[in-house]
């Protein structure tokens, strides 16, 4: 976390959050500051050598971060991990410095240096083929410098585009799927890759995502973003413990037959404040979610019906009033 020591800006340390299907845990405070320079990379091997070290990581239940600190308390791990970084630890600043709410980047924005911006593209559920990748390297190259960043919303940023060539980038006809003004809902929608290509999956996730997005997007205004996540099973790839609505995919009983279906989680956070949301409804089959979820983006998140006749998804109907 950014945090300043006195007039210096550097990073307070967070170690041990991680997801899985047997336990899910927010990062803890280290009790450690360093510079955002070399020490960075120096601290990051260091915790990475403690864990290779000490960790049990033969032991696929418990081979993560959390598990060893967990087993020495945070203060030993600590303490290994100062006598593998070879110098003494800076103490943690009192501080946090963020102090604003989690921004997804997509969109236009000037850079600090004079005359360049940054362009934020929405990548619908993150889904890109090797054509798009060669376009959006071609976008970078003749617009940018060459340079492409992934965001973990699953969206791609180009920077260093010049004011006088902003106008013409956002002609490019591949825009108009990589958008920077998307639709509300499919704006923050992330998705884990699901029965499509994961062979661990109970539910097929990102394509039944955005098109349930979309047509939530239709029916629905919403005042606010939504960040909603899915995940095709408890290995929580598509992280639904930190969205504002997760679904987290399921097999469930409809009509006696197995169908389709997940449990949902509320109240994740991310930014300042980050906690982790917890499960409140289970086993919701999914040809019931649009109404579920109209329900709980108007019961919570103050969304209303627009005014035009909504897209359906999966054969479920929404009311407009
Ligand atoms: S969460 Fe998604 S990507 Fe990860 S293992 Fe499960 S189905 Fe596969």
């Amino acid at each position: 976390m950014p945090a300043y020591r006195g007039d210096r800006l550097g990073f307070n340390v967070l170690v041990g959050g991680f997801f899985s299907a047997r336990r899910c845990e927010a990062a803890i405070p280290l009790d450690a500051w360093v510079e955002p320079n070399d020490d960075v990379v120096d601290l990051s091997r260091a915790i990475l050598e403690v864990y290779r070290d000490h960790g049990a990581r033969a032991n696929r239940q418990k081979s993560r971060l959390m598990w060893l600190i967990d087993e020495w308390g945070v203060a030993q791990f600590r303490d290994q991990v100062e006598m593998a970084y070879g110098r003494a630890l800076l103490r943690a600043a009192p501080e946090d410095l963020i102090d604003w709410d989690k921004r997804d980047h997509i969109g236009v924005y000037p850079q600090q240096q004079p005359g360049l911006n940054f362009v934020g593209l929405h990548v619908p559920v993150g889904r890109l083929t090797a054509t798009d990748m060669f376009e959006l390297a071609r976008l970078a190259d003749v617009y940018g410098e060459g340079e492409l960043r992934l965001t973990v919303e699953q969206n791609v940023i180009i920077p260093h585009i010049p004011d006088s060539r902003l106008d013409v980038f956002l002609t490019e006809p591949v825009l108009a799927r990589f958008s920077v003004q998307p639709s509300p809902l499919v704006r923050s929608l992330v998705s884990c890759t699901g029965a499509q290509f994961c062979n661990f999956a109970l539910v097929e996730t990102k394509q039944r995502a955005l098109a349930l997005a979309e047509a939530l997007d239709q029916a629905l205004s919403v005042p606010a973003a939504v960040r909603i996540h899915w995940t095709g099973c408890p290995n929580s790839c598509g992280q639904p413990q930190v969205a504002d609505i997760g679904l987290m995919g399921t097999k469930v009983r409809k009509d006696g037959k197995t169908v389709e279906g997940v449990d949902i989680y509320m109240g994740g956070k991310v930014g300042k404040d980050a906690q982790l949301g917890t499960c409140v409804q289970k086993g919701v089959p999914c040809d019931e979610l649009q109404s579920v979820l109209t329900t709980l983006l108007t019961d919570n998140f103050g969304a209303s019906p627009r005014s035009i006749a909504p897209v359906t998804h999966e054969g479920v109907a929404v009311t407009v009033v």
